[in-house]
């Protein structure tokens, strides 16, 4: 679809960005691909060229793969000698295409899509507004298809063996395969095909993570699921992941898991919008009242509420999925937070800790202060 609108979109110029930017926490699979299959995605993305007029290709590559570049490069140079970039592809009058490789520094929001144009025209990694899509006005105001790695190596397969063979396997409504990114708590962690549909028991018997308490299933902007869930299948039509795919043991404390994912939104946030901006740090605070022992059963529901404003009132994905942690969690281990949370005796709510707060004056004034709690 993308293809298709970006094709016929008006444009003296189109681009195709193969998005390279895999940020995800506990996604590792890009990687592997340009590591091992890099030809495939440069020629996923000639194809995409061709189909949609465009003469340039940008791979956007995530700064901390920064080791791969110039072996990325010597690929691209071995495609311009053999005819596969450049002016008249094999032969075919009229048909240029080329790629350059422009790097990322380090931002996860440069995953999304129109941050990570802004990237490329050297403006700050900030997200646009939409519309207009970049299907319509992407890279330096042309229509642009921005696709993955793993989407542009299906386009080259497809292209060589055809769509009935890329649909053979899979689930009925997600046909194909997916590469998972598996990491945490499981003996053969790694990067698998696997084919839609497959339950996420059989998953985890194949990585030896059967003793799961949870799965963390397309990355902390996915969602947290817990063994009631375990028969449930990996596609669109039931639970989707970008890749990602982490597992936790028993051992793990997940509300601390909880609590480090929103440091890292809070970290990567762009700051542009206040609901992402502030919301993030709000329900890091008060994840960190529960974990010091403060959190009262009304702090369940502010979570969830708070939660649900951030995702419906942020700009762009980052802000639209960054209480994810919280919301999943808090949704499929109730009990866990339960067990966390106690009524107060004295009936009043603990807005910050007192002790805490002190801790700076005492140590100046070289004594401890009275509290008294009532
Ligand atoms: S949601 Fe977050 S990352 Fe996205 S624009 Fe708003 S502040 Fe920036």
């Amino acid at each position: 679809m993308k293809w298709e609108f970006t094709r016929g979109a008006e444009g003296t110029k189109k681009f195709v960005i193969c998005n390279a930017d895999e940020g995800e926490p506990g996604t590792f699979k890009d990687r592997v691909i340009l590591t091992e299959r890099a030809d495939l995605a440069f020629e996923g993305m000639t194809v995409a060229g061709y189909a949609i007029g465009a003469e340039n290709g940008i791979l956007y590559l995530r700064g901390e793969y920064a080791y791969l570049h110039a072996f990325l490069e010597k690929i691209l140079a071995d495609r311009r000698k053999s005819g596969l970039l450049g002016n008249d592809i094999l032969g075919k009058k009229g048909f240029h295409f080329d790629i350059r490789i422009q790097m990322g520094a380090g931002a996860y929001v440069c995953g999304e899509e129109t941050s990570l144009i802004s990237s490329c025209e050297g403006l700050r990694g900030d997200p646009k507004n939409r519309p207009p899509f970049p299907a319509q006005k992407g890279y330096l105001g042309f229509p642009t298809s921005v696709n993955n790695v793993e989407t542009l190596c299906c386009a080259a397969r497809i292209m060589e063996k055809g769509a009935a063979w890329f649909a053979e396997a899979g689930s009925r409504g997600t046909p194909s395969t997916k590469l998972l990114s598996i990491s945490g708590d499981c003996t053969g962690p790694g990067v698998y095909e696997f084919p839609f549909g497959i339950k996420v028991r059989d998953l985890l018997r194949e990585v030896g993570g059967e003793n799961a308490q949870a799965v963390l299933v397309g990355g902390p902007s996915g969602q947290f699921i817990g063994p009631k869930d375990f028969d449930r299948i990996i596609c669109y039509d039931d639970i989707g992941t970008g890749g990602a795919v982490v597992v936790f043991g028993p051992e793990r404390d997940l509300i601390d898991i909880v609590h480090q994912y929103l440091e890292f939104f809070v970290e990567e946030s762009c700051g542009y919008c206040t609901p992402c901006r502030v919301g993030n740090v709000l329900l890091k605070h008060r994840v960190e009242k529960i974990l010091a022992g403060q959190g009262e059963p009304g702090d369940l529901d502010a979570l969830k509420e708070l939660g649900d404003s951030i995702k419906l009132a942020s700009r762009c994905g980052l802000g639209q999925t960054s209480a994810h942690p919280v919301l999943t969690t808090l949704k499929n281990f109730r009990p866990v937070y339960e067990a966390r949370v106690k009524p107060r005796a004295d009936k009043m709510e603990a807005t910050f800790d007192i002790h805490k707060a002190l801790g700076p004056a005492e140590s100046i004034a070289a004594r401890k202060s009275v509290i008294y709690n009532h």
